[in-house]
């Protein structure tokens, strides 16, 4: 992938120096500024770096970078820097990725353990979705459920499709459950998830 990354600067205060700009000569236009740099993802702040100082002319727009300052230079910027903080907005992404990504992790999880609950603890009318093959699925229904094996009945539906098609059919209410029988023991169960089973709905839970 492109990633488009980098550093920008903003200016967070300037302070007029006394003096002449040693490129243009005109009086009092030169400011010394104190810039607050950031790295950016796409634009979007990631997180800030130390605050750095430059010299700019206000007249002919010279400046001078923070490692060819001289010490009072150097020294007024240490003095002004502590004034303006650091905006919190420069931490945006990294915000992001400490606190939405273990949330987003968690959801996951939480997901993959209620399926696997469900799996494990079938009910009758739970309903399963199958993968047939690549673009292809349908819907079983647990029929019976017994101590050492369950039952399902597959539709007489098949979708065909991405995910939106898997929807549609898991919310086509005249889906008639009246296809093959099959026998599952419950021994097997556990490997299910990494099978064709994709997904498993307990509508009396939904409802609720
Ligand atoms: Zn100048």
């Amino acid at each position: 992938m492109f990633l488009i990354h980098g550093i920008r600067r903003i200016k967070l205060r300037g302070e007029l120096l006394p003096g002449t700009c040693d490129h243009c000569g005109t009086e009092g236009s030169v400011q010394l500024l104190v810039v607050q740099p950031y790295v950016h993802l796409f634009w979007i702040p990631f997180f800030p770096l130390p605050k750095r100082a430059r010299t700019e002319c206000l007249a002919c727009k010279h400046e001078v970078k923070h490692s060819r300052l001289g010490p009072m230079h150097i020294g007024l910027f240490d003095a002004l820097k502590g004034e303006k903080r650091t905006p919190l907005w420069t931490w945006i992404g990294a915000g992001v990725i400490a606190f939405v990504l273990p949330w987003f992790i968690t959801q996951l999880n939480r997901n993959s353990a209620d399926q696997n609950a469900l799996l494990l603890h079938p009910q009758v009318g739970d309903i399963w979705t199958i993968k047939l093959s690549d673009k292809r699925h349908t819907l079983h229904r647990v029929e019976e459920v017994r101590a050492d094996s369950i039952f399902v009945r597959a539709c007489d539906r098949v979708a065909v499709g991405g995910f939106m098609a898997q929807v549609k059919l898991s919310t086509d209410s005249t889906v008639r459950f009246d296809g093959d029988r099959t026998a599952h023991a419950r021994a097997d169960l556990a490997d299910y998830d990494r099978g064709p089973l994709r997904s498993i709905e307990r509508p009396s839970a939904k409802a609720r």
